[in-house]
């Protein structure tokens, strides 16, 4: 029987399955956690953030709550805080722009380019004598051209801080995504390639006084003698969760591996639609290696393509629940990003996530053909 004939449930993301997958290595390891009572900055942190510096190749890596504290960590730990701007890309998470706001600075939006990714042409025009630091999304597991963007950070004296959140693994030009500028955050979060049973998140900087600070700031000031030396914030990661990080990272290259292919899959499949426009291939870009986070299209109709993958049981997702930062009005931004805009009315994330086998890929893209063809 064809795979259309049969209706399959193929949600955006399957929680439950990614546990189930690896259960009982997970159980074991919260056992042992456990009897050791090992809850707080233990063995297992120290290990996972060795692990994971070693394998983007930065110089320090520490765990936090979440890759929102993280990047709040990064940014104080530069300095940023009132009168700065910051630039960003608005199609990023408000979790991008909420450190900047809440270090009293200015968040400035600006537009992707055809990617997806942040503009450098949209950088140089919104430098002003104020700003202080780029900040880049390396959205959907693809990195920025960094080239590009540390020449303009050069010119105006700007820092560069790594929104990685989506990129844990990603490289570009062989350098991973997180090691370029003064530091970066990478998150955790279970639907994240690198996820945890909650909320979890990293740090990354070459820096040793900036890796200092940001230890610091993560565990309420306390220096290593335990002395308060500065007013800072509590957000570790969880011994547990870096355990069990530190399991998962074992067979993460599998991982991305799997995830590149079911790109490869779609692209395959999909790439002779005139009505679809797809994320560059896997294989399609010697520059770099994406880790696919997401598999962000952008479809005609889009709409109403969602409704006809929703009806065939195929669960998909526009990312940032539809909107740039920009266009969320409670925020207060003014800014006008027609690209960015109208991106925001075309863009559709097809499901990639470990739980999808290679039928799963092809029933999906059958039914994003059979919709065009109509
Ligand atoms: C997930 C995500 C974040 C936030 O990560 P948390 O760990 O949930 O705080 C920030 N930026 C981007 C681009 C993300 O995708």
């Amino acid at each position: 029987m064809p795979a259309t004939a049969t209706l399959r449930k193929i949600p955006f993301f399957d929680y439950p399955t990614m546990f189930a997958a690896d259960e009982h290595e997970l159980l074991e390891i919260v056992a042992d956690v456990g009897r050791r009572g090992a809850f707080i900055m233990q063995r297992d942190l120290e290990d996972f953030e060795r692990h994971a510096a070693e394998y983007v190749g930065a110089k320090h890596a520490l765990g936090v709550g979440n890759a929102t504290d993280g990047l709040l960590l990064c940014m104080r730990a530069a300095g940023i805080g009132p009168g700065d701007e910051v630039i960003f890309c608005s199609h990023t998470m408000v979790a991008t722009a909420a450190p900047i706001h809440f270090l009293g600075a200015t968040p400035v939006p600006v537009e992707c380019g055809s990617d997806h990714l942040i503009e450098p042409a949209a950088i140089r025009a919104a430098v002003t004598r104020r700003t202080k630091a780029i900040v880049p999304t390396q959205l959907n597991g693809r990195t920025c051209d960094m080239i590009a963007l540390q020449s303009i950070a050069d010119e105006y004296q700007l820092l560069v801080i790594e929104d990685a959140a989506q990129a844990f693994g990603a490289r570009y030009r062989g350098q991973a995504a997180g090691t370029f500028g003064h530091s970066s955050a990478i998150s955790f979060y279970p639907a994240k390639t690198l996820g945890c049973l909650g909320d979890g998140g990293l740090v990354l900087t070459n820096d040793d006084d900036t890796y200092r600070t940001m230890k610091r700031f993560r565990d309420h000031g306390r220096d290593d003698s335990g002395d308060v030396v500065a007013w800072c914030l509590n957000s570790r990661l969880d011994n547990l969760q870096a355990a069990i990080l530190d399991h998962k990272l074992k067979s993460y290259d599998d991982a991305i591996a799997r995830r590149r292919q079911v790109a490869r899959l779609y692209q395959q499949q999909l790439s002779d639609l005139a009505e679809v426009r797809l994320p560059v291939g896997p294989d399609d870009d010697p520059e770099r290696f994406d880790i696919f986070q997401n598999y962000e299209i952008e479809a005609e109709r889009r709409d109403e393509l969602k409704t006809h993958l929703a009806e065939h049981g195929i669960g998909t997702l526009v990312q940032w629940g539809g909107k740039a930062v920009h266009q969320f009005d409670k925020l207060g931004f003014d800014h006008r990003l027609p690209f960015t805009e109208a991106l925001f009315t075309r863009m559709l994330m097809l499901p990639l996530n470990p739980a999808l086998d290679d039928d799963d890929v092809t029933y999906v893209a059958e039914h994003v053909r059979q919709f065009y063809s109509r």
